[in-house]
């Protein structure tokens, strides 16, 4: 440092000029950066400058900006989501293979010839004497088993049936040593077992132990009854176990009254009204 001092000395005398000459080489140097930088600016810069600005308007403008800008045509459509709900959801099982379509119709003409009783039991709600009874139904008979059964049981034990007027009380087995044999077939084999009545493929009977029921008639009834098929299945049953009770025919003596129930009112209802119930009567 002392050596530079030292040696600046000798030129003390020019140092305002060499001081102002300096400042001049700084003015020059400083204008050629600037004109430079301004060139380099110009045309290495410029190309970029408009896209640069452009980006910058979008960063502030938003998203929704960007989008608007972006032409429609060569967008590409954003999928609309789905639930994934409706794919983690196990798809309902195929219909069995056994189902029958809706729309074919039941069978209970064709005739195997075969009975099949219906398994189960169901209880007596009364304490008089029971009367035991099973359910036979003739295979290929397109109607389901438990819930003929079940029909039958739910008319006989009704508040309105047979058990009010009779010292008895109805029970369903399964066992050979029924006391009555219930069955419902189709109008041939019910022909066969009414023997020697004759049902005509049409109507239901009672012969010794059997209560028939004809098939035709437990799945479509009788148009007299205007679609109250359930109705008609429990005139069908109590009017033939009311033969096995003991009780004969009886007719339709007051019209716009309820037919007697051991009225054969599948024949006709006479200007009778359907009923089912042997406690129900004409007043
Ligand atoms: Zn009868």
């Amino acid at each position: 440092m002392t050596s530079r001092r030292r040696g600046r000395k000798p030129d003390m005398s020019g140092r305002r000029r060499g001081r102002h000459s300096r400042r001049k080489g700084f003015k020059g140097q400083w204008l050629v950066v600037t004109v430079l930088a301004v060139l380099a600016t110009a045309v290495v810069v410029h190309p970029d400058v408009a896209r640069r600005n452009s980006l910058a308007t979008q960063a502030i403008a938003g998203v929704d900006e960007v989008a608007r800008e972006t032409p429609i045509p060569t967008r590409t459509p954003t999928p609309v989501a789905v639930p994934t709900q409706k794919f983690t959801t196990p798809l309902r099982p195929a219909p069995s293979l056994t189902r029958k379509p809706k729309s074919s119709k039941p069978n209970v003409l064709v005739s195997s010839g075969k009975l099949a009783v219906v398994p189960g039991f169901s209880k007596a709600n009364g304490v008089r004497d029971k009367l035991t009874y099973r359910v036979e139904i003739e295979q290929g008979v397109t109607v389901n088993g438990a819930a003929v059964a079940a029909k039958i049981h739910q008319t006989l034990t009704d508040p309105r049936g047979w058990q009010a007027l009779h010292p008895v009380s109805f029970e369903r087995t399964d066992k050979p040593d029924a006391d009555l044999r219930i069955i419902l077939a189709t109008p041939a084999l019910t022909d066969k077992l009414c023997l020697p009545l004759d049902t005509g493929g049409e109507v239901s009977c009672r012969v010794e132990d059997r209560v028939v029921l004809n098939a035709k008639r437990w799945v479509y009834a009788i148009p007299a009854y205007n679609g109250q098929v359930e109705l008609y299945r429990s005139y069908l049953v109590n009017h033939e176990v009311g033969h096995a009770l003991g009780h004969g025919h009886s007719t339709c003596t007051t019209p716009k009254t309820p037919a007697p129930v051991m009225m054969q009112q599948t024949k006709g209802l006479a200007g009778c009204l359907p009923n089912a119930w042997p406690t129900v009567k004409a007043t």
